[in-house]
This record gives structure tokens, C-alpha cells and sequence, in this order.
């Protein structure tokens, strides 16, 4: 019987695991996660944060459906080392996990010594936010927002009291205009990004002021050009969010509280951080914030491979155990298009992966990575191929889609609609192509449009 172990049980792992149970009936399927939840939606975390949904809503697959189809799914275990001659992984445990919850059958306390054996390997680890070197990134009350617990963290620091299980909130705007309260919290995100505006409109949403600070002159510049992010800024500012672009962060400005001095000076010992005060600008102007999320963007987490910064083997090696074989990684780990890594019978998938140079960091892309891993892994032949990366999201309520080519500059031929409240744009190649489009407030055709877009390629 093979034994298949899968290092992550995001959207990239969950999807392998599946794969290979539909094309292995008998084999061993382990799926190792240091979070707590089963697989869950990263996507809908901002309404998670705001109470628009309580966490069992974020759920995709509870532990009954790895139950029935016979995947062991192993949380709160941290995988520390990888000895891929041996084919052996190393864990610890991470967090405590509450058993009161989603039916906990097969937890990190099942496991006495932490060590797995595998025949094929999936590393799918996913990727981290990247938090830039800016003076007080440290202190408390920064936050970055990537998994359920990031998301209770600043659930905690703002107060935001209607985040409760499946509690159906009343938001704290009407009809998309700001209700006044008075002292509201004041966050500013840092990154005018789509992570980035999906939680700046959720905390608005909770009552909370928030100020994003772009560093370019538009937002979703990946994604939108000039006319639509002009739009979408206005929306997003008819609700309340206050935006500084073409602003740089100088530091966060912070203060150690009376309270932790007080307790400092009777504890021996005491290790005390300086508390969240607000923003300093490049500019000179200082923003006040009781916390501050970074939405600078995510990189793949290689913190499993060997560290490519250092000649010294000994350090190298000290992340992850390997003899004689390296495993090629860049700025993801390398695969190729069956998913495969430079090491027989060890794959990698989603945000981790890079294929063909390319890692958009999507959700999509993870799940289809995911399924052709398994299938490999499983012993049935699948290729990945790599598609124009393409964004569909609503933004306080706001559509918003991009897909492609989307000609900033307008050089290329263009189908244009745009008024008050919409903003379309199909861009096309000089043989008339579709190569890409962007639509603010109406994204009824985009599906259609993403389709044509691929069937040309
Ligand atoms: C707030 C938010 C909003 C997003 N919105 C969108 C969107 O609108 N559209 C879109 O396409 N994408 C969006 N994304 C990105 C999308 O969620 C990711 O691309 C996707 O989740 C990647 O899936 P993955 O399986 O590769 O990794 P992940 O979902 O990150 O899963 C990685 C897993 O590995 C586990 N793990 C890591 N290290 C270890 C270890 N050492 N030991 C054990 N387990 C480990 C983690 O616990 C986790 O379970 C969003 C992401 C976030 C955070």
C-alpha cells in the first residue's frame, strides 16, 4: 500500500488528496496542517473578521468528508524537518487545538513521535505575508492577515464585538454610506493591494476607521489601470476609507503603555513592546492607528528549504535534512509541469510552486496545481499549464474583475464602456484577440470573457 503524505491542508493539498483518493483506493493518505481548521476559505476571511460570517461558514471541507473518503488529516502539527533520502518528515505540535470543535478526531495528540514516512511527498505549504523592514514592524498591534487565527487576533485588538459564530451582523453602513460612531478604532493598512481592500471594506463594515497607504498613484495596480482604480476609489471612499496614495511608510510610531510600565517595575524580568500609536509617512504627516495590518503582498514560505542566502552547508542543511540530493527552489519551489520538484516523488503545489517562472498566489491556481500533483503522485499522467492569472471579487459590495494583459498605458486595441457607475475595458491583440479586460461595478460577462480569452491562447 503507498503511503502519500501531504505537508498542508490548503486548497493546493486538500485537492491532492482528493485526486489521489479517486485514482487510489487503497493507499495511505496523511495530510498534516500546524493550523487548526480543516480546509477553509483564506478568501473570506475579511468577512470572518467583520462578523459577517462565523468560522464554521469559512469551512470547506469539515472532517467528516476526510472521514468518508478514508484522509487522515493530522492538525496542529508543525512540520520542522524533511529527510528526503530517508523519506522521513519531522513534526512538533503547534498550537492547542479545541476539540469542542469540528468533530476533532485525529489531532496532533494521536501522534507520540512526530515522525511520518512517505513513499510520494506533496509540499504545500503556501506562502507568507511579507511584512517589510519598516522601524516598529515589531510592536503590538501589527498584524498581517493569512490565516483564521490572524484574523481572531485583530478581532481582539479592535474589539470588533460582533465576531461571533454564525452571528448575521448588522453592518455599520447603510446603504453603502458610513454611519458616524463616535471614538471609532483607527487601523491603517499598509498596501493598497486586493488583500488589502477587501480588509479595509470589512473593517469599515465593523465600525472601524481605516486609512490605506499606497505607494503607487492607483490601487490594484496589478490589476486595474488608471480610469478603474480611479472608480473603485471613489466607491470605496462613498463608504467611508480613507486613502493616501503615492505615500510611502517611514515608520510605525509606538509606546510602551503606563500599565505595562507600572507591571514592569514589580515583575523582574518583564519583557515590555511598545504598543501601536500611528503611522509616520515619508511625507512627514503622522497617521493615528490603534493597529496596523501589513497588505504588502505574500511570498512563497520556503522556510523548509535549505537557506539560499548562505554557501555553508551546515546551514543550509539545518532547515531541512537532505545527503546527497538538492532540491531546486528560486523564488518558489521549482516543479515542472507534472508538479514534480527536482527530487523523484517529492511535488509541490500553490502558492509555494513555481512553474515556468511564474507564481500568481491564487486560489484557483493552487486547487489546479493540487489536482495535477495527485493525479501524478497517484500514478496517472496530468500536466499543468500555466493561464493568464484572472481576479474576481466584490469589494463592498463593489465587482470588481481583471484578467490578463491589461494595457495601462492604452496602446492596444480596446472595447471601452464607462459611465457614472461602470467601467469596462476588453483589450485585444493586433490580430484582434482577446488578451485581457478589466470591469469596475459590472462583471456580468467576465466569466464569458475569461473563456473566449482562453480558448485563444
Ligand atoms: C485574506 C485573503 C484573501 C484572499 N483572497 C483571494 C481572492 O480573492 N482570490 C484568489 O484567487 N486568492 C485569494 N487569496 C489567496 C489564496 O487564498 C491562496 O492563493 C490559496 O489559499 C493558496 O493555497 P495553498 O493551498 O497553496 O496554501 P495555503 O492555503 O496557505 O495552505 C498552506 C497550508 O500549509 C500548512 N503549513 C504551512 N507550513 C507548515 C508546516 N511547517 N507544517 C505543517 N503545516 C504547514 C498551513 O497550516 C496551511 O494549512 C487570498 C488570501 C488571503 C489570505
Amino acid at each position: 500500500m503507498k503511503k502519500y503524505l501531504i505537508i498542508g491542508n490548503g486548497i493546493a493539498g486538500t485537492t491532492a488528496a482528493e485526486e489521489i483518493r479517486k485514482n487510489d483506493t487503497d493507499g495511505e493518505i496523511t495530510l498534516l496542517t500546524k493550523e487548526s481548521l480543516p480546509l477553509y476559505s483564506r478568501i473570506r476571511l475579511p468577512d470572518f473578521l467583520c462578523g459577517k460570517i462565523g468560522e464554521k461558514d469559512l469551512i470547506i471541507k469539515n472532517q467528516e468528508w476526510h472521514d468518508k473518503h478514508n484522509i487522515q488529516l493530522i492538525r496542529g502539527v508543525e512540520v520542522d524537518k524533511i529527510d528526503f533520502d530517508n523519506k522521513k518528515v519531522f513534526s512538533k505540535k503547534s498550537a492547542p487545538i479545541d476539540k469542542t470543535k469540528n468533530s476533532e478526531k485525529v489531532d496532533s495528540d494521536t501522534q507520540d513521535n512526530g515522525i511520518f514516512e512517505f513513499d510520494s511527498l506533496l509540499f504545500a505549504v503556501g506562502s507568507k505575508s511579507f511584512i517589510p523592514s519598516i522601524k516598529g514592524n515589531e510592536f503590538g498591534g501589527v498584524f498581517t492577515l493569512r490565516t483564521v487565527d490572524d484574523a481572531k487576533s485583530i478581532i481582539k485588538r479592535l474589539q470588533i464585538d460582533n465576531a461571533k459564530d454564525n452571528i448575521k451582523t448588522t453592518p455599520k453602513t447603510n446603504n453603502g454610506k458610513k454611519i458616524v460612531i463616535d471614538n471609532p478604532k483607527e487601523v491603517v493598512v499598509i498596501g493598497g493591494g486586493l488583500l488589502g481592500l477587501e480588509a479595509a471594506a470589512a473593517m469599515i463594515h465593523a465600525g472601524i476607521k481605516v486609512t490605506v497607504v499606497e505607494f503607487c498613484d492607483r490601487l490594484l495596480p496589478r490589476q486595474l489601470d488608471y480610469e478603474g482604480a480611479k472608480l473603485l476609489k471613489e466607491f470605496l471612499e462613498n463608504i467611508g476609507v480613507i486613502f493616501r496614495l503615492k505615500e510611502a511608510t517611514e515608520e510605525i510610531v509606538g509606546k510602551i503603555s503606563e500599565r505595562a510600565e507600572k507591571l514592569a517595575s514589580v515583575i523582574k524580568g518583564l519583557k515590555l513592546k511598545p504598543q501601536v500609536k500611528g503611522v509616520k509617512l515619508k511625507s512627514g504627516d503622522i497617521i493615528k492607528a490603534d493597529a496596523v495590518l501589513f497588505s504588502a503582498g505574500v511570498r512563497p514560505d520556503l522556510s523548509l528549504m535549505p537557506d539560499q542566502s548562505t554557501t555553508d552547508l551546515d546551514i543550509q542543511f539545518n532547515a531541512c535534512a537532505m545527503t546527497n540530493k538538492s532540491i531546486s527552489v528560486n523564488k518558489g519551489v521549482v516543479v515542472n509541469e507534472r508538479m514534480e520538484t527536482s527530487i523523484p516523488s517529492i511535488y509541490a503545489a500553490g502558492d509555494v510552486a513555481e512553474y515556468d517562472g511564474v507564481n500568481f498566489c491564487i486560489w484557483q491556481e493552487a486547487q489546479e496545481q493540487g489536482r495535477v500533483a495527485g493525479s501524478n503522485m497517484a500514478g496517472k499522467e496530468a500536466a499543468y499549464k500555466n493561464v493568464p492569472p484572472s481576479n474576481i471579487l466584490k469589494v463592498a459590495g463593489i465587482s470588481v474583475a481583471s484578467a490578463g494583459e491589461i494595457d495601462v498605458d492604452g496602446k492596444m486595441e480596446l472595447e471601452l464602456i464607462s459611465t457614472e457607475s461602470i467601467y469596462k475595458k476588453i483589450v485585444k491583440d493586433k490580430n484582434g484577440k482577446i488578451v485581457g479586460c478589466i470591469m469596475v461595478g459590472d462583471t456580468s460577462d467576465f466569466n464569458k470573457i475569461v473563456k473566449q480569452m482562453r480558448s485563444e491562447v
